[in-house]
């Protein structure tokens, strides 16, 4: 596929109209004046819309699309998808508690995590999830026990770590042997074999998630090949039937000038690998369709000028958005306005947090800024607010959803009192 089919899919929802950012149909200038800065804005129809696309391009294989909770775990965010027929893909006690407020059917949940303690075990059994993801033998064995204690016989996926290269960022690779997640597949072997002494488990899954942020097929195709043999091994050596095959998340999204798959272009290199199989595939994207439904609009407060750069200082910091400081991850900046001929410098776009890691943009030329302009970080829509945290004692930002000309608060901008909730002073 050529980088000119990619951009025939429309990607999301914000552009410019007589020079003016707009979500959807909202000028992005009236939420501001309502709401100040700096806010993560979403777009209802960018959500759905990229949902919808792995829905169709998978839908001759019915998979269970379980979105990821970890890329944005706002309650809106999951209702708005739960509704349009996905299932969540969560990692903690506390994404199973916004699963259960928003009334996701424990059936369509899928529960991963290499540290599962026993209160969150029991919790999701109490839940009915559909599977747990185990990511080792003790948490195997906890689990059953558990299930024993409260008489209840549970569904368990075995996360395979197939020792593929997933060509991304090493903090987002999970898929290699050095990684902690997961099981080889000697020992997984192992476990299947001797599954009957788990008597409260039914250990009837596979599940494979080999890294975030993937471009191309091919570590997907490697990985998912290696899986099927693996299946296959099991079938005719030990008659084991697989029902779950959950192939994880890990698609793409486009930050700068990646060129990652569609979800076209996904289904059709990898569905002839499941051709005839009978067992249940189940999906858990997060990026691909939180990434490019949401923006983070911020304020230019100062531009300072030094000897040897120009910093725009603005609003938010990285404790709002961490992925520059954390990934030394690239994200566009937008200006709220476009000026006609206006003249391009370079920045660096800083937030006010004291650390020199704090900074959005380095070495950027942008239209120029001035204290008092607006501007917008693109694709923040995953592993944006939901790794926020309150950092030099920040509140964390408030988050709105776009949808047709109409747009609503989903999260209020914390107080001063929302960062002392909790403390004593008397010590
Ligand atoms: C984080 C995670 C995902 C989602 O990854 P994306 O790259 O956002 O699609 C899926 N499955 C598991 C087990 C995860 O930990």
């Amino acid at each position: 596929m050529t980088h000119a089919d990619f951009h025939k899919e429309k990607m999301h929802d914000f552009y410019y109209k007589n020079g003016e950012l707009y979500c959807e149909k909202v000028p992005l200038s009236k939420m501001i004046k309502k709401l100040g800065t700096p806010i993560y804005v979403y777009s209802y129809r960018t959500f759905t819309g990229h949902l919808a696309k792995l829905q169709k391009a998978f839908r001759s294989v019915r998979p269970l699309i379980c979105y990821s909770v970890k890329a944005n775990s706002n309650l809106a965010v999951l209702r708005t998808l739960v509704k349009k027929g996905a299932g969540l893909d969560i990692v903690s006690g506390g994404e199973l508690f916004r699963a259960k407020k928003i009334h996701c059917q424990g059936k369509k949940i899928v529960y991963a995590g290499v540290g599962k303690t026993e209160e969150e075990i029991r919790e999701a059994i109490k839940a009915r999830i559909l599977l747990f993801n185990v990511e080792s033998i003790p948490e195997l064995e906890q689990i059953n026990a558990i299930a024993k204690k409260m008489r209840k016989r549970v569904n368990v996926s075995l996360r395979i770590n197939p020792n593929v290269d997933p060509h991304t960022h090493d903090y987002i690779t999970t898929g290699k042997s050095e990684n902690k997640f997961g099981i080889d597949f000697e020992s997984a072997k192992t476990i299947f074999v001797g599954s009957k002494r788990f008597s409260h488990a039914q250990v009837c899954g596979v599940h494979v998630h080999i890294g975030s942020q993937i471009e191309t097929g091919d570590p997907f195709v490697e990985a998912f090949q290696k899986i099927l043999e693996f299946i296959d091994e099991l079938e005719v050596e030990e008659g084991i039937r697989i029902k779950y095959l959950n192939l994880g998340g890990g698609l793409g999204a486009i930050y700068s000038d990646e060129n990652p798959q569609t979800a076209d272009a996904f289904a059709k290199r990898i569905l002839p690998l499941f051709k005839k199989r009978k067992c249940q595939l189940i999906f858990e994207p997060g990026r691909f369709i939180a990434a490019n439904s949401g923006i983070l609009l911020m304020k230019a407060i100062y531009v300072k000028k030094t000897a040897v750069k120009n910093f725009a200082i603005v609003d938010a910091g990285m404790n709002d958005f961490i992925r520059p400081a954390f990934y030394n991850a690239y994200h566009h900046l937008w200006p709220l306005k476009k000026r006609e001929n206006a003249p391009q410098w370079v920045y660096d776009v800083v937030g006010p947090v004291c650390e020199s890691g704090d900074f959005f943009a380095k070495d950027r030329e942008l239209q120029e800024i001035k204290g008092g302009d607006y501007l917008a970080i693109m694709t923040t829509g995953a592993y944006g607010f939901s790794m926020a945290s309150n950092y030099n004692s920040r509140r964390r930002a408030c988050e709105v959803m776009v949808k047709g000309n109409t747009f609503k608060v989903i999260r209020k901008r914390e107080t001063y009192q929302d960062l002392i909730r909790g403390e004593k002073a008397s010590a």
